[in-house]
């Protein structure tokens, strides 16, 4: 019995232990499954993270890139940019400030210029620069720009600031001038720049600007106004002929209006026969009689009565209207000479050519024209030219005279001690005279030296196989010193005026039939 209830116990034991065995054993199973689907679940994600992660990290170095990309897409913005400015601020052949940037910075100036202080504009613009372009292309309009460039450059000082405002146009502005007259000095440098000549293509040539000055505060209180008004200065010079300089001064405007209307009245005035020749005789200084006339324009106004070339020669110059008037002037001449031929067959005509008429391309063809239509010998026939006009494009004017010189017209050196009066280009130009200014014989009368000068130049001619005409001949004692310093001819009022034709004619039959 104990045995039975030892086993029994002992049964009962182990089937405690195997029942809790089991549900040790369910449990660590349920928990073992448990944990096992966790660590599978885990590794799913890292899985999916370290997939994140190459994601974020490819995102990552695209973005560097585009990073680096970005700046280096602003460095470029920025250069471009820059240069933008720089375009937009400086001229780009020469590099100075260009029309914006002075603008800019004459603005600055005036907002901020103190009570007693002078600023000054100078206006340079180049006289004729088209022809320049046009007769040696504009790589060689472009060069002369810069060599003007560069000699302005020469003539500036720290209260001068240069721009190029437009193609053939600068300008310099000043600061801290103490008063107007002192500025005559900077205008005298800007001047002498352009006494030497310019070389292009191995030949020189003689450029001449136009100089409009104004000064700040007096004509103008701000930009706007200055630059207008050194504008109208500036082409108030080019209205005088060119090659000078003006100030401004308010009735500028009021001359403007009046050269409008001037320029269209002078069209009307060649189609409804306004203009005339007056004819001034040219003597033989030994002999005293007439050798030839020059012929000289008038403008007949029907209200402002007679006008004299000095009052609208230069308008016609200006806007082309010379090349109709100067032909009608040589067609007009001619027929007179061919008249006056008849009775008196040596008898020469002296015509005035201007800058334009001189290089218009049809020159020699509507000459030659003339001659051929009006049967005049060409031989009779001079062309009076001033050497600026002649020293403009040496190599032009010798071409051209040899044309005509070729069919026997002659030409005269107009104005002769005005101008360059360089001695060594007479030698090189074919030109059968020379015609002494009247400023020149004047200065004579009361200086010794100018005497001395004014026989060099009769003497210098003599060597060249030249004629000297003395003009503006209006006192015998002038004469009398032209005499003796063995003088060619003479032209003057102490002969006669410039007279109409029928006077002209008297005055050969007094003259000539003694
Ligand atoms: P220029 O060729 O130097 O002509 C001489 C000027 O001096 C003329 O003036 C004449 O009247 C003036 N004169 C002559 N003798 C004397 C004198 O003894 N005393 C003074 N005080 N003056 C004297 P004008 O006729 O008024 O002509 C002025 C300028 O106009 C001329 O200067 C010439 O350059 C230009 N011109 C005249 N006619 C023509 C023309 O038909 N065509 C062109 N292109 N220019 C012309
Ligand atoms: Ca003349
Ligand atoms: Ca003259």
């Amino acid at each position: 019995m104990i045995d039975y209830i030892i086993v029994a116990s002992i049964g009962t034991v182990l089937l405690a232990a195997l029942i809790t065995l089991l549900i040790l054993l369910i449990i660590y199973i349920t928990r073992y499954s448990k944990v096992k689907r966790e660590h599978e679940l885990t590794k799913q994600d890292y899985i999916k993270l370290s997939d994140r992660y190459m994601e974020l990290e490819q995102d990552y170095q695209s973005s560097l890139a585009s990073l680096n990309d970005l700046a280096l897409r602003y460095d470029e913005l920025n250069k471009s940019r820059e240069s933008m400015k720089k375009l937009a601020y400086s001229d780009y052949l020469t590099e100075l400030p260009n029309r914006t940037a002075f603008t800019e910075m004459l603005d600055n100036i005036m907002l901020t210029i103190r009570n007693e202080e002078i600023i000054a504009l100078m206006d340079i613009d180049i006289d004729d620069f088209k022809d320049i372009n046009d007769s040696l292309g504009h790589a060689y309009g472009d060069e002369l720009l810069l060599d003007i460039t560069h000699r302005l450059k020469q003539v500036l000082d720290e209260n001068d600031y240069l721009a190029r405002i437009g193609g053939d146009e600068f300008i310099i502005l000043t600061q801290n001038l103490e008063n107007t007259y002192s500025y005559d000095e900077k205008i005298q440098k800007v001047k002498d720049v352009f006494n030497q000549p310019f070389v292009l293509l191995a030949k020189e040539y003689y450029i001449s600007v136009s100089i409009g000055v104004a000064f700040a505060p007096k004509d103008g209180k701000n930009s706007q106004t200055l630059i207008k008004n050194v504008d109208a200065a500036m082409y108030m010079a080019k209205a005088n002929g060119k090659n000078t300089h003006a100030y401004y001064d308010a009735s500028f405007h009021q001359k403007l209006t009046e050269k409008i209307e001037l320029q269209f009245e002078l069209r009307r005035a060649l189609e409804q026969n306004e203009l005339v020749l007056y004819y001034q005789p040219q003597l033989d200084l030994a002999t005293l009689k007439i050798v030839g006339f020059e012929a000289l324009i008038r403008w007949k106004h029907p209200t402002k009565g007679l006008m004299y070339p000095d009052d609208f020669v230069w308008v016609a110059e200006e806007n082309g209207l010379i090349i109709p008037i100067g032909r009608w002037v040589i067609k007009t001449a001619c027929h007179q000479l061919k008249e006056w031929s008849k009775q008196y067959p040596d008898l020469i005509m002296a015509i005035n050519l201007s800058a334009k008429q001189f290089k218009d391309k049809n020159l020699l063809e509507m000459i030659c024209e003339i001659i051929e239509e009006t049967q005049i010998n060409p031989k009779n026939l001079e062309f009076e030219i001033t050497e600026t006009v002649a020293l403009e494009d040496i190599e032009y004017t010798d071409a051209t005279i040899r044309q005509l010189n070729k069919i026997g017209v002659r030409f005269s050196l107009d104005d002769f001690g005005t101008g360059y009066s360089s001695m060594s280009y007479l030698k090189k130009l074919p030109i059968s005279n020379l015609k002494i200014d009247k400023s020149f014989l004047d200065a004579g009368m009361v200086d010794v030296s100018d005497q001395k000068i004014i026989q060099a130049i009769i003497s210098l001619a003599r060597n060249l196989n030249l004629n000297v005409i003395a003009e503006g001949v209006e006192t015998v004692d002038q004469e009398a010193f032209l005499k003796e310093s063995d003088c060619d001819k003479v032209q003057g009022y102490l002969y006669s005026k410039p007279v109409p034709t029928d006077e002209a004619i008297l005055l050969l039959k007094n003259r000539q039939d003694k």
